[in-house]
């Protein structure tokens, strides 16, 4: 697809627009026509200031036919450049409409974190109500994802709440997986391939969990809570896990944590005795993510292990006494459809688990799925949130936490239900970016946030577990800037209480 931007800078909004609706389509943005546009999708979006008014225009050849769409906006209008942008999404987003006979349920909005801005329209607007109109007029978002949004960030408040000025959550990267899923995009590396790594990875880790603890109890920073992600955490030995935990153990202070969980992504590195050593060490709560229970789509997408080996995951973790479970899913996956996606979602629901996640499927450039050129239908993905939004609050689940991606199949999104009081916390300050996340091991990024204020820096690992081991003395003085950022923006201490 050619994209032209003629007298205005919005091609980062207007190329995403586009994407939502030509998700395989490589987007060519240019400022002049090409002289070759035989055979392509032709868009063309121009802006015109006139001495009072400006016009904004869509134009768009697809499939042998031209549409075109056209606004005027007032040069004396509040906050002109934003309402240009704005307004010209929506010419856009009337052409592809058009074109494409699909109309995206959230409408022009491709930010990620939606409920963080019905949030801030909530405190400028002053009212719900004020900020649903602006999602419905503004962004032309629908009335079912507006509902979401809504609910979503009022079940937030009270976890929102418990963050202090001095509170922070730690993240621990164990960046290895028993195989690579054909949609992953991570830098996780298949446990066969990297095998020899991994004593040495944890040893490093250990290592920068010591360090991690002293930067936070130099600066008053209290504990609230601590992820395990990746990859997936389980996939290295019940020892390696144990060490990395009793480090956590030996430096932190943990009497304030509330929440523990563990990513046991994967149901076939989970066994007994990582249940029982995650229940000894004070986990929380675990992750196990079948994705979907039907075994011809976790066999093209990549996962090496059965329906019923989640289903067994699953009763273990019960066995061993975890009470906060969560579990995974996808929708929008090769070979699933609607009925598929049901029955999955009925049997999970049989184990009634505290969390039920639900992902779409993002497209991501670098994965094997991507590169394969398997399409996938929006409209699929689409019903199968339905019949979760459907279901899932008649069986007392809520949605506490939701967020997209960039090239997520239909332009949806990924929501976080669980039954009340099992909300996961971390989820929710890492998506609301309410606090301090200090991240440890390969591809962690720590993010320091101002302890009154919105400022918010970044500190990022090496990405690839060779480089982590091969420069970590390297990587451990970039961990000083934690301390400058704190000089700089006022430390913690006393704030909290
Ligand atoms: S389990 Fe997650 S991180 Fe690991 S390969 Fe699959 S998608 Fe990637």
């Amino acid at each position: 697809m050619i994209l032209i931007i003629r007298g205005h800078s919005f091609h980062y909004e207007m190329e995403n627009l586009c994407r939502v609706f030509f998700p395989y389509e490589k987007i060519n943005t240019l400022a002049e026509m090409p002289q070759d546009i035989s055979a392509q999708t032709l868009c063309v979006t121009e802006l015109i200031k006139n001495e009072t008014d400006t016009i904004v225009s869509a134009n768009l050849d697809y499939s042998g036919k031209h549409y075109r769409a056209e606004r005027t906006v007032k040069n004396s209008c509040d906050d002109y450049e934003k309402t240009c942008e704005r307004i010209m999404a929506h010419a856009l987003y009337e052409v592809l409409t058009k074109a494409c006979e699909y109309i995206p349920q959230w409408g022009i909005l491709t930010g990620v974190r939606p409920i963080k801005l019905m949030r801030s329209l909530i405190e400028s607007e002053g009212s719900v109500d004020k900020a649903k109109e602006y999602f419905r007029k503004d962004l032309l978002v629908s009335d079912e994802k507006i509902n979401l949004a809504a609910e979503t960030e009022k079940n937030q408040e009270k976890i929102l709440s418990i963050s202090k000025p001095d509170s922070f959550s730690l993240y621990i990267s164990i960046p290895f997986c028993p195989t690579r899923c054909a949609y992953c995009s991570f830098v996780s590396q298949s446990v066969e391939k990297s095998v020899k790594l991994i004593p040495e990875y944890v040893k490093f880790l250990c290592k920068e969990i010591e360090i991690t603890a002293k930067i936070a109890k130099d600066l008053n920073l209290r504990l609230e809570t601590i992820y395990f992600g990746g990859g997936t955490p389980t996939a290295i030995s019940s020892e390696q896990l144990t060490s990395i935990m009793s480090a956590i153990k030996d430096n932190f202070d943990l009497s304030f944590v509330r929440e523990y969980t563990i990513e046991a992504g994967r149901p076939d590195t989970i066994d007994m005795d990582k249940l029982y050593a995650m229940k000894q060490y004070g986990v929380t709560r675990i992750s196990i993510n079948p994705q979907t229970l039907s075994d011809d789509v976790l066999q093209a997408i990549g996962r090496r292990h059965t329906a019923q080996q989640a289903i067994d995951a699953f009763n273990m973790a019960r066995q061993a006494g975890f009470d906060n479970i969560n579990m995974d899913l996808i929708a929008g996956l090769p070979l699933d459809t609607h009925k598929k996606f049901a029955n999955t979602l009925d049997k999970i629901l049989l184990l009634n688990p505290e969390n039920i996640t639900v992902h779409t499927l993002a497209l991501k450039r670098s994965s094997n799925l991507t590169k394969s050129g398997e399409k996938l239908e929006a409209s699929t993905a689409g019903k199968m949130l339905d019949i979760v939004s459907d279901t899932l609050p008649k069986y007392g689940y809520i949605p506490y936490y939701l967020y997209r991606q960039s090239r997520m199949v239909g332009n949806l999104e990924n929501t976080g239900w669980s039954k009340p009081g099992f909300e996961c916390l971390y989820n929710v300050f890492i998506m609301d970016e309410t606090h301090t996340i200090l991240s440890c091991g390969a591809g962690g990024v720590t993010k320091i946030k101002q302890p009154d204020g919105p400022h918010i820096e970044r500190i990022f690992n090496y990405k690839f577990p060779y480089e982590y081991n091969g420069r970590f003395d390297q990587l451990m003085e970039r961990k000083g800037g934690i301390y400058s950022f704190y000089e700089k923006y006022g430390e913690a201490s006393n704030k909290g209480n």
